[in-house]
């Protein structure tokens, strides 16, 4: 069993996507759905965080929230890994990669799969990793960027970022926010673009 043998990643079905101009705003229920999937994570549950983050990332696409059903879909790929599961990892990659390519930002998909790939070679699946990576490249268009030593917000981004996640609510702690070479952060419960 292989990556090298699918030929479907990045070739599915198009998402819809774009801009949204009001702030799409995820439901309570959601929200705590959410919030039990990164406590699974925190807890090695790892099937059972892979199953969350999948059912949370077909709502998210569901609802037309690309970025959000990337960023979860590439949360479920990474449980699947840690758990053996590789043919469900990679069926929820190829979703994180369909709604990444709808979701229109560049340096959001190379974030986010770079943290993937980063993963998977701590699995058993390390030996796959430079092929998924190669086929990641090409579906998304830009090469997956592995975070490196953590980044912190200047002071004047500290002054910008709001309390908590405009979409999940979820609590922002600048300290613990990873920015980017380009200055960009990521909301790290939902995937939201916060700086
Ligand atoms: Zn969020």
């Amino acid at each position: 069993m292989g990556f090298r043998g699918r030929a479907g990643f990045g070739q599915g079905p198009m998402v819809r996507g774009g801009r949204r101009s009001a702030v799409e705003r995820l439901s309570p229920q959601t929200r705590e759905a959410l919030a039990a999937a990164h406590g699974a994570v925190t807890e090695g549950r790892w099937a059972d965080a892979a199953e969350a983050f999948d059912k949370l990332g077909g709502v998210a696409q569901q609802r037309q929230l690309p970025r959000i059903a990337a960023f979860l879909y590439a949360r479920a790929a990474t449980a699947h890994g840690r758990a053996g599961a590789q043919p469900a990892m990679l069926a929820s990659a190829e979703k994180g990669l369909q709604n990444a390519v709808a979701a229109r930002d560049n340096g959001f998909s190379a974030r986010v799969f770079g943290s993937f790939l980063a993963a998977l070679k701590e699995t058993d699946f390390a030996d796959g990793e430079p092929a998924i990576r190669e086929a990641m490249r090409n579906a998304l268009g830009v090469a997956p960027r592995e975070p490196g030593p953590r980044r912190a917000p200047s002071r004047d981004q500290l002054r910008n970022l709001p309390a908590s996640c405009e979409v999940c609510g979820s609590p922002l702690n600048g300290d613990e926010l990873q920015v980017s070479d380009e200055g960009r952060a990521d909301c790290p419960t939902c995937g939201s673009a916060v700086l």
